[in-house]
């Protein structure tokens, strides 16, 4: 099973990333589509003769619900009710979900933030990588003039690769800042679609805030504005302020707070009378791929998780989703559940109370 595991992971990977490379270029088809095409027919022959032989095939059932697709075994690494391509939209939520709980493993991954940890976690810059992280977790920085930006990064940052680097979590807007508004949760572009204002793929702010009365951005046409790139909001800003959010109410309790010890570790270490407690908070749509996450850690990985350590689900996921642990857990493997305690905020906050 765990050979078909990883087959069908690797299948998954290289079905996502081919089809990001042929977005760019419908010329030809990226040798990691052909790979993830073949993958899929394997698995497929394996289990029905329904085989999508041609590009076009693969595609249209790649539209569909990956329990439509005909391999029973993906059901435990991947999101049943997701299709991988939306139309009209591309990659699905969960797609890229997939990719970032992967990217995060991966030693060869060169996305922005993993060249940051790198660079800080050499050149043991604990003080710098806090810097950026609470600097890329808080909504008045999701959009941002270019003097602003510079002025902090030069105030912050003395490296200079650093502050390129971060520079790279940022894009000029792709259009003119009447076009959007700003989103009353995380601060980045809402904008207009299907007849309402959505922020960025998943639109998860509206669950947090009202989009009712959305305002306007208050700066000039004139001034060069940016704001953080699709993924930087996705990945960092989004998790970041619940992390950051979390951290506060804790200190608030009267805990002393880190948040990213030891060069991003763990995302906030608690100390209490007794004991030294390590939180990581883990913000994904499905259930699927975060338990699946786990379940291939290599065992030095999962070690990390110490017996104090603990993995904390943002409220507002399990408003959406009630049932979220329960079924993260149902799909934990057996040797992982050692290592792997989730918790609710809430249910972190009253072991904390208990423990004091
Ligand atoms: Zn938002």
């Amino acid at each position: 099973m765990q050979t078909i595991h990883r087959e069908l992971r690797k299948m998954l990977f290289c079905l996502i990333e081919g089809i990001k490379q042929w977005e760019k270029d419908f010329t030809k088809v990226p040798d990691k589509l052909y790979k993830g095409h073949m993958l899929f027919i394997k698995h497929k022959a394996m289990a029905d003769s329904n085989i999508p032989n041609n590009l076009f095939d693969l595609i249209k059932t790649l539209k569909k619900p990956s329990y439509k697709w005909g391999i029973p075994q993906l059901d435990c690494l991947f999101s049943s009710e997701a299709a991988l391509i939306e139309p009209g939209y591309g990659l699905t939520i969960e797609a890229d979900d997939f990719m970032e709980a992967y990217q995060s493993l991966d030693e060869a991954d060169q996305s922005v933030m993993r060249k940051i940890l790198v660079l800080c976690r050499v050149q043991q810059l604990d003080k710098e990588y806090r810097f950026i992280r609470t600097f890329l977790s808080k909504s008045e920085n999701a959009v941002i003039d270019s003097f602003s930006l510079n002025r902090h990064l030069h105030f912050h940052l003395e490296n200079s690769e650093l502050k390129e680097l971060v520079f790279q979590c940022y894009e000029e807007l792709p259009e003119s800042i009447d076009n959007y508004k700003e989103c009353p949760h995380c601060g980045w572009t809402l904008q207009f679609r299907n007849g309402k204002w959505s922020c960025n793929k998943e639109n998860v702010c509206r669950f947090i805030e009202s989009f009712e009365d959305v305002a306007n951005f208050q700066y000039q046409e004139s001034e060069k504005i940016y704001r953080m790139t699709s993924g930087i909001q996705r990945y960092i800003l989004l998790p970041g302020i619940q992390e950051i959010n979390y951290a506060n109410r804790l200190e608030k309790q009267g805990y002393k707070v880190e948040t990213y010890p030891e060069v991003d570790m763990y995302d906030i270490r608690v100390e209490t009378q007794r004991d030294i407690i390590d939180l990581d908070i883990k913000d994904y749509r499905s259930a699927s791929i975060l338990s699946d996450y786990f379940n291939q850690l290599p065992i030095n990985q999962l070690e990390k998780y110490h017996a104090n350590s603990f993995i904390i689900i943002p409220s507002y996921r399990l408003k959406i989703s009630p049932a979220f642990i329960d079924l993260v857990n149902s799909k934990l493997d057996k040797n992982v559940k050692e290592y792997i305690r989730i918790f609710s905020e809430n249910q972190m906050m009253k072991r904390l109370k208990e423990e004091k």
